[in-house]
């Protein structure tokens, strides 16, 4: 029992309580998923059998991360467990199961683009108007009314629903929504709602000979950041729990402070239903943080006391304080990416800190982009999660398609995607004369292929034609090897040849990457990679085409094939729960951006964007460095915002203020100093200290300044400014409009200030 020292003494009253519903409810970074870890390999020790423990994490890495912890305490045993998401266990489950569904057990997982497509083509084909009918609205209603579990009879049923869409002006959403679900029927499809509303289906409509050899398989169920499980999740959980009264081993661990996905149905009340749905839960909370160092956690706990609804925590530290926050105020959003990449270097010198321990965290992806380029220049290796992943490049998502026909022939998005790429003469004509077929006979896509009237010999014949080579693929999904059977694939539909035609240097970088599509197959038949162990590994793995287009169409943001390097992490704050890196940057720290411009309006929505700064900064251990800019490139033109509200919740005692930059406090003098005019009409600043700007130079030579062009600010020249006072342009860069020049001012202790050309009035001397 000699790991159980490494855990304090809540921590270890947890790992070893009795059987029965636990809950480990406490903040940020004091062990949460050390406990369940420890629960597990605990369970193991006691002689639990590993697949008869199922474990649900937030990404498939997490649960990857967790086993290999497992393994060094209690060895092999720990692959055996079941661990993964929600999402890639419920769908290992339903393939086992998908016929009593009346799905094929080889089912494609629809994803968004997909589930968007395939709504496009019903909206058009029903003839209302794709303005009122957006497709992203429609599918977040659809979505909403799944996780409700609400099938298109009880939405049609529901009086509120159906007035809010005929206030709405949109009275056919339930018809669409009745449309999709019969569409993904025929195409043998289930979205990532379905994999939760079926799988609910499957459990409640067969009591005796599927859930009950679920509870019978799974004796421990454990579920880490509990506060993001949805209702249907949690209504999922409740049925695999045995109910009589001495079985109900569900462990769950989280923080309501932490819950981030409101938008995805999940609320903090399912923690609050909890202790009301097992009246005899053991409740664990642990106080102490072992991530992060005082001022870190401090100002995580300033910062959150502004939500009104949230449990009563505290939570301390005993880490000394090293170091203050960092607050980097930047003129540009190119200036920011700048001046994060030269700090990551000045602290790898300094501290000699490996890559892996740094990350940029954005609240939208489209931030990553100026990071890389500066990450780039500076020559330091780098990762961006979630965003254009590589499995959304086109060519990546066309074999996928071709692999997924091969799987699934019914699969009608996918067939539609590739049936006429590379051409084979069939017209996008004959393709919505097979579509009204289908509708007509109400049949799979596939079906209707054949039973087309009126169209043309060629279109018949390469019709025919294709019909026959997807046939052979299908035959051989259960003889041959799927890396085998997918390099076939690339070969004989054409797809590698049509790329190999374009031989510039980014068609060839297409060729590699449906190449390393391959590859990953081979690792994955192989066992070599994670992919094999995601979706729950079980004692026979499963290593067949179709259960590796599961893992694919599943892994989340946060998830990545690629072997682990040293390399620093990019991604959003939503991805980055859970983790935690000594060195860390969370930028963009603006109004409108982070809290979003659409949480503004919204007390709740405001509430959740603060939760989700509670997450970012938590996740840092000891260097933290938050970034605003004056003025960022956003909707195709500069916009200016003033800094974030959530900068004004620390307090100053915990930020360093170093070289002149400020505080959020002294944002508007410095902006007024250095730029003027840059805000955008219509929005106004939530606050602004318009104090003196304290000038260095005397009244006499303020009165002789004049301005010079922006032209004749280059490097080597002396200049003066007017709070500044003298000094010499060391560099000027950036694009035409958005010219920023370094600059060394001689009173100044502050070694370059960085100044964008447009908006400061600087006078060339003569030296
Ligand atoms: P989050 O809410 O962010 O998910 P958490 O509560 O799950 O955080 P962990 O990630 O489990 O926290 O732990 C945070 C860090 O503290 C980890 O590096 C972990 O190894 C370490 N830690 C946890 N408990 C102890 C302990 N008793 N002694 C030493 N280190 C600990
Ligand atoms: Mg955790």
């Amino acid at each position: 029992m000699d790991f159980l020292t490494g855990l304090n003494d809540v921590q270890k009253a947890a790992v070893t309580a009795a059987d029965g519903p636990t809950l480990v409810i406490a903040g940020p970074g004091s062990g949460k998923t050390r406990v369940l870890t420890y629960r597990i390999a605990w369970l193991l020790q006691q002689g639990v059998a590993p697949d008869q423990i199922l474990t649900l994490t937030f990404t498939n890495k997490a649960a990857k991360e967790m086993k290999e912890r497992i393994s060094h305490v209690m060895g092999n045993a720990a692959n055996r467990v079941w661990a993964g998401t929600f999402h890639s266990i419920f769908a290992r489950i339903l393939r086992a199961e998908a016929s009593k569904l009346g799905f094929p057990a080889t089912f494609t997982v629809y994803d968004t683009d997909d589930s968007s497509s395939l709504l496009r083509s019903i909206i058009q084909e029903m003839q209302l108007d794709p303005q009122v009918y957006n497709v992203g609205a429609v599918r977040s209603r659809i979505s909403l009314a799944k996780s409700n579990l609400m099938t298109p009879q009880v939405y049609r049923s529901n009086e509120e629903w159906m007035t809010q869409d005929r206030q709405q002006k949109k009275p056919f959403i339930v018809d669409i929504y009745e449309k999709y679900m019969q569409r993904c029927k025929l195409a043998g499809a289930m979205d990532f709602d379905d994999l939760l509303l079926q799988l609910f289906r499957l459990l409640r409509d067969n009591p005796d000979n599927v859930l009950e050899k679920y509870r019978q398989k799974f004796q421990y169920i454990h579920v880490d950041e509990f506060q993001d499980t949805n209702f249907l999740q949690y209504a999922i959980l409740r049925r695999l729990i045995k109910y009589d009264g001495s079985k109900e081993n569900l462990f769950v661990v989280g923080d309501d402070a932490q819950s981030i996905y409101a938008f995805r149905g999940a609320t903090i009340d399912n923690i609050i239903d909890f202790e009301r749905d097992f009246p005899d839960l053991k409740v664990y909370k642990l106080e102490q943080n072992y991530r992060s160092t005082h001022h870190i956690v401090a100002a995580a706990n300033q910062v959150i006391s502004h939500n009104k609804k949230q449990l009563q925590k505290t939570i301390w530290t005993d880490k000394n304080e090293r170091h203050k926050i960092k607050l980097l105020k930047c003129l540009t959003d190119d200036e920011e990416a700048k001046r994060v990449a030269d700090l990551i270097l000045e602290y790898k010198n300094r501290y000699h800190i490996p890559n892996q321990e740094i990350a940029i965290l954005y609240r939208t992806n489209a931030q990553s982009r100026k990071f890389e380029e500066y990450l780039r220049r500076q020559n330091l290796a780098y990762r961006v999660f979630g965003g254009m992943s590589f499995y959304q490049r086109k060519e990546v998502k066309d074999l996928v398609a071709y692999l997924r026909i091969a799987v699934n022939p019914i699969d009608e998005e996918a067939m539609r995607r590739v049936i006429n790429y590379p051409t084979r003469g069939i017209s996008d004509s004959t393709l919505q004369k097979i579509g009204k077929v289908a509708n007509q006979l109400n049949c799979s896509f596939w079906d209707a292929m054949t039973q087309v009237p009126d169209i043309t010999d060629r279109a018949k014949k390469s019709i025919a034609a294709f019909r026959t080579l997807v046939l052979k693929w299908q035959e051989q999904t259960t003889k041959a090897n799927a890396s085998q059977l997918a390099t076939d694939i690339l070969r004989q539909s054409g797809l590698l040849d049509t790329l190999k035609a374009d031989t510039s240097p980014e068609g060839q970088s297409k060729v590699e990457n449906v190449v390393s599509v391959i590859d990953a197959i081979a690792e994955f038949v192989n066992g070599e990679v994670p992919a094999a162990e995601i979706a729950g590994a079980d004692e026979v793995q499963d290593k067949s085409l179709a259960a590796y287009l599961q893992t694919v169409t599943l892994l989340t943001d946060a998830d990545d094939n690629k072997q682990d390097t040293d390399r620093i992490t990019l991604m959003s704050v939503h991805s980055a729960k859970g983790l935690e890196f000594q060195c860390l940057f969370v930028t963009g720290m603006e109004e409108q951006l982070f809290p979003s411009f659409m949480s503004s309006e919204d007390p709740n929505g405001l509430d959740e964007e603060r939760r989700l700064f509670y997450v970012a900064i938590t996740r840092a251990k000891e260097l933290l460095t938050l970034t605003y800019c004056q003025n960022r490139y956003r909707y195709g033109q500069i916009r200016s915002f003033p800094p974030s509200r959530f900068l004004e919740e620390i307090g100053p005692e915990h930020f360093e203020i170093s070289g002149g930059f400020g505080s959020a406090r002294n944002a508007g003098r410095e902006q007024e100093a250095v730029s003027n005019g840059a805000r955008v009409s219509g929005v106004t600043p939530i606050r602004r200290n318009n104090g003196p700007i304290q000038s260095t130079i005397s009244a006499a030579a303020q009165a002789a300044f004049t301005a010079s062009p922006a032209e004749a600010i280059v490097a080597g020249v002396t200049v003066l400014h007017l709070k500044f006072g003298k000094g010499t342009v060391v560099s000027v860069e950036g694009p035409k409009d958005g010219k920023i020049a370094a600059i060394q001012f001689e009173q100044d202790d502050v070694p370059e200030r960085r100044i964008v050309l447009k908006f400061a009035k600087l006078q060339v001397l003569d030296s």
